[in-house]
This record gives C-alpha cells, structure tokens and sequence, in this order.
C-alpha cells in the first residue's frame, strides 16, 4: 500500500510538473505570458483567458485535463488580451498590455488554483459576465439571443459544445444549459464573420411556464448574464472521417446541429451526404426553415426533410414521431460500407428513443453520438 501511495504521488507530481511549464517576461509595454503545452493539436477553442482588473486567469483544456495560470497581477493591465497559438509544438502565448511603463518584478500573486494540472470534472465551471446585445424573433416562441463578451475575454465555443447560463432569480442562483448556434446558417461557407471570437449567439425557446427562460425573456438590452466555460463530450474528429452524417434533431435540439452543419459542409473534404432529419410540433416550430430549404438548394451535399407531430390539415409533408419505420425509410448510408455517423439530439424521451431504434437498425454506439446535458 505504501508504495502505491508513493507512486500515484509520484504520478499526480509528474503530471504537475510535466504541465507547469510556464514562463513570463516584459517589455516596456507588453507583459507575454508562455505555456508551453506540448499538445501538437493545441487550438484557440482550448485556450479561455480571462483578464479583468488585475486578475488573470487562463485555463489551457488538454483532453479530460485543464492547466491554470490564475494570478492576482503586479501591476494593472488594460483590457485587450492577445492570445497566439503556435500549434504544432503546442505553444500558447497570453499577451496584455501593461497600463503604465513601469518594470514588473514579478507577475503577481497565485491564487488557488495558479500552475494545477487537474481534472476537468474537479476544475469547477468559471463564469463571466456578459451583455445582451440583442434579441430577435426566430418563430413565435423561439427567440435569438446575441451576448458580447468582456473585452478581457478569449473564448470560443467548441461546436457540439454548451455553456451554463446563471442568473439570480427570486433571490436564488439557477443554472441552465445552452447550446450557441451561429447567427444564420452561412450558405457560402466562407469564414464567417460571426466567428470573431466576441459574440455568442444562443437560441433559446422561451416556455410559458419556464422558470429560466421567462427569466432571460425579461433581460433588457444592456443587461448582463453570466455564460460559463464550455463544456461537452462531441469531438470533430467524429465527423471528420464520416462520408455520410446524419442528423436528427427534436425541436430546440437543432441547437448543436447548426455549428456542426457549418463544420461538416465547411471543412471536412470526405462527406458525401448530410441529412438534416427535423422532428417538430407543426409548422410553425420549425427553426430557420427558409434558411436550412435555401441550403439544400444551394449545396448538393445537402437535404433536409420535416416532420410534423401535430400537423395541421394543410400539411402535405412527412408526418409522425421517432420510430423505427420513420428512420428506417430516411436513416440510410449513401453506399453499402459507407462510414456514418448519426447525431442525435431533442427532448431526453426523443433521444433515448432515437438511440435505441438506431440501435434495432443495425448502427454500432460508435456511429451514433447522442447530444445530452
Ligand atoms: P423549467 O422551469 O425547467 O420548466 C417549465 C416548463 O417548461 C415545463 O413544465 C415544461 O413544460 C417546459 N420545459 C422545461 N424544460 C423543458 C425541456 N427540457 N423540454 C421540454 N419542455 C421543457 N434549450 C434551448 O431553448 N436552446 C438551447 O440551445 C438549449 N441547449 C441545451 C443544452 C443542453 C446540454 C441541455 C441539457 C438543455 C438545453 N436546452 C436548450 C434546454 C434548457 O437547458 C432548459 O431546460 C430550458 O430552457 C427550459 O428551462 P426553464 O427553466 O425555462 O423551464
Ligand atoms: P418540442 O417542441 O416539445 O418537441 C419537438 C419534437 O419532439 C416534436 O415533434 C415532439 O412531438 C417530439 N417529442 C417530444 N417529446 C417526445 C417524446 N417523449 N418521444 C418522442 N418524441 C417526442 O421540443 P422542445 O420544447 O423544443 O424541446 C427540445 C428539447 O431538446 C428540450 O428538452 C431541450 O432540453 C433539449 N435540448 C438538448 C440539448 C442537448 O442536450 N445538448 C440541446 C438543445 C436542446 P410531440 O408532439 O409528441 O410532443
């Protein structure tokens, strides 16, 4: 037993020390901050800084791992944060600008958590405050909210990921989770510019009854909401050896499917089909449906098809709920061994039930990923 102790001691301190690798210096202006990571893949969506006032906090995420540099600084800073990433050896450099030309003779004081190597799971979620910008009408309960980040903030959301939005309400602290989408659907599949790393996009329906939602449906523009670390278990790579991706969306569960349909039709060369499978209540539920009918014209790669649970009689397209016919007739690889992937999100029910007749159907857990909190 002893000397298990001291191994996995031994373990947890090469860990640290293996990560802790980090180095500061200055010049009249600038103070950089280097972490060198040595993960070969290190990309801006695995760097979050945070720097108001005089506190700095930078978390590097490395697979199921997080590394913190979380400082009390020396001297005031203003609020541009700069963050460079040399990928292929795993740099990553924070660069602030020093509000006086004065010599720093350290960086400052460690907070609690400055230079761990630790789970992700034991890191606790970080939340930073950020402003309504705007609030538009997606369908007649569904609404587009557009926060800014901090300036001092470096984030970008993961696609397949969400956030935790937090708000006080009737004196209580109540947390709720939020897939960001895109502004629009591009349909050109350049760079878009909603990718400036400032604003996130959230598309939320708003419930009569909805303790949260009726919440943020009375936020004002100008108001401010806390928005938490991104968080989720869906990895690109997923879909990046796909030839054929499949997804089923229930309602608001469209919401992780829109950045992933940006990624697949944008960046990944070996995608034959992508299939958009939209379960809804009636016509009127159905999220961007002009947009996602403009895509299907625009990029061959591209179909969508509709169904409807509660139908009006003016409703000439597909009509029912998840089962196992329904998939069987659109759930299909475009040749015999072509490699799939389904994504699967909606109501938990919905969900559960999607994975369970795609399961009947003949696809492998790995070729389906399930979208839940
Ligand atoms: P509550 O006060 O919890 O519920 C009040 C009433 O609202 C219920 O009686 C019910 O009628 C209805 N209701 C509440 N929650 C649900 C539900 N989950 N399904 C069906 N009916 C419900 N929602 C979005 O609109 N956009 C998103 O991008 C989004 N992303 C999510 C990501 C994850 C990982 C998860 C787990 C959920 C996500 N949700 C999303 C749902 C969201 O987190 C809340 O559950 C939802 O906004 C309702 O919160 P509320 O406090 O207003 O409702
Ligand atoms: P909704 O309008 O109530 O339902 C959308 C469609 O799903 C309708 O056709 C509905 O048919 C069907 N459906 C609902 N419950 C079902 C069940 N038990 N079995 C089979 N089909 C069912 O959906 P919504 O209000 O937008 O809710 C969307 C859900 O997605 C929420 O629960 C939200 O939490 C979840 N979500 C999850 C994530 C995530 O995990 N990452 C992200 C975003 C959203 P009926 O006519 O039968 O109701």
């Amino acid at each position: 037993i002893v000397i298990l102790v001291i191994l996995s001691k031994l373990l947890t301190f090469n860990l640290v020390f293996k990560s802790s690798n980090y180095d500061w210096f200055q010049t009249d202006s600038l103070i950089t901050i280097v972490i060198y990571t040595k993960q070969k893949d290190m990309n801006a969506d695995l760097v979050i800084v945070d720097c108001q006032d005089k506190q700095l906090r930078g978390e590097i995420i490395m697979d199921d791992h997080s590394y913190l540099v979380e400082v009390d600084l020396d001297h005031a800073v203003s609020e541009d944060v700069t963050v460079n990433i040399a990928e292929k050896v795993g740099k990553v450099e924070i660069i602030l600008n020093k509000k006086d030309n004065v010599h720093w003779k350290m960086l400052g004081q460690p907070c609690e958590g400055h230079n761990t190597f630790i789970k992700r799971t034991d890191r606790g979620l970080f939340y930073r405050k950020c402003k309504l910008i705007s609030k538009t009408e997606v369908t007649h309960d569904t609404k587009l909210f557009c926060l800014m980040l901090p300036k001092g903030t470096h984030l970008r959301v993961p696609t397949g990921q969400h956030v935790y939005l937090k708000h006080i309400i009737a004196g209580t602290e109540v947390v709720k989770p939020y897939t960001p989408v895109l502004p629009f659907l591009p349909l050109d599949f350049q760079e878009p510019p909603c990718h400036d790393a400032v604003h996130i996009y959230l598309m939320i329906k708003i419930y009569s009854h909805g303790l949260f939602t009726q919440a943020l449906d009375h936020l004002r523009i100008g108001d401010y909401i806390s928005v938490s670390n991104p968080e989720g278990n869906f990895k690109k790579s997923q879909v990046q050896t796909s030839e054929d991706l499949l997804l089923l969306a229930g309602g608001t569960g469209f919401t992780p499917m829109v950045k992933l349909l940006n990624f697949a039709l944008t960046e990944v060369s070996c995608l034959r089909t992508v299939k958009l499978i939209f379960f809804n209540k009636t016509e009127d539920d159905i999220l961007w449906r002009n947009q996602l009918e403009q895509l299907a014209l625009k990029d061959e790669r591209f179909q969508v098809q509709f169904i409807l649970s509660q139908p009006s009689k003016d409703w000439v397209g597909k009509q029912g709920k998840i089962s196992s016919s329904l998939l069987s007739e659109f759930v299909k690889r475009s040749r015999r061994d072509s490699k799939v992937l389904i994504c699967i999100c909606g109501p938990a029910p919905f969900t559960e039930q999607g994975v369970q007749f795609l399961k009947n159907l003949g696809y492998s857990q790995e070729e389906i990923h399930a979208f839940t909190a």
